[in-house]
């Protein structure tokens, strides 16, 4: 089983920025503290994927991402199971666990839920890695679908699952950004391959698409002004 650097939160956290990358990986302890608006948010985005696997009962959970899941997910596929949670793969340098991957006839389709009412470019950005990672471990999915929550629906016990829930097909998309991913990936891992963090100021995207949480030590650099006007975009 091939070796990984990245993961699906790092090569997001590297596409804001190589300097939160960078320090992700070696320098963790200086994260600024996660607040409890953070911690809700994953909460809630772990209760809407379980009830979103019932639209495709009956599969089995791989644990948490890495090597023996990703070998345990290969024999799976193998077996021609049919429906698998968290389904974990590793190709390129990057591991991901894929939300659910469910067999076709002659092949599998992904998907990847999210806790949301809207799609944001984030979103994307993570199907287009997904994509390319089951694709260059020899799985290309014959269709990735983002799922995502119904605005007009609440998530009640009494709603139809499948209206609860938006699919929107994206291997097209998927397909066409393949060599964008792998750039970006293969830039990624040569930033980690340095012995010091890259010379990145503070800016515009220390706020987008997620407020950084390095913020405490790359703005200390700056003026109270000038992180009243970055706060402020
Ligand atoms: S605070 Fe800004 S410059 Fe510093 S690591 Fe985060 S995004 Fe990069």
């Amino acid at each position: 089983m091939a070796e990984y650097i990245l993961s699906k939160s790092t090569y997001i956290r590297g596409l804001q920025c190589h300097k939160s990358l960078y320090l992700n990986k070696f320098r963790p302890y200086l994260r600024d503290k996660i607040s409890e608006e953070q911690l809700a948010k994953f909460a809630r985005g772990h209760a809407v994927g379980k009830v979103a696997q019932q639209l495709f009962p009956g599969g089995t959970t791989i644990s948490r991402p890495g090597k023996s899941s990703a070998l345990k997910t290969e024999g799976l596929i193998k077996e021609g199971f049919p429906v698998i949670y968290e389904a974990c793969f590793i190709s390129d340098n990057v591991v991901v666990a894929l939300d659910i991957l469910v067999k076709q006839q002659n092949g599998y389709n992904a998907y990847e839920v999210k806790s949301s009412l809207k799609l944001s470019d984030v979103y994307y950005s993570d199907a287009f890695l997904q994509y390319h990672v089951l694709n260059f471990a020899g799985l290309k999915p014959e269709q990735f679908f983002l799922v995502h929550r119904n605005s007009e629906i609440e998530l009640n016990a009494d709603v139809e699952l499948e209206k609860m829930f938006v699919f929107t097909d994206v291997s097209q998309m998927c397909e066409e950004k393949e060599a964008f991913v792998q750039e970006n990936i293969s830039s990624m891992v040569e930033v980690l391959k340095q012995d010091k963090s890259p010379n990145i100021l503070p800016g515009n995207h220390c706020m987008k698409p997620y407020p950084c949480d390095f913020r405490g030590v790359c703005w200390k650099k700056i003026s109270q002004s000038q992180q009243d006007e970055l706060l402020s975009l």
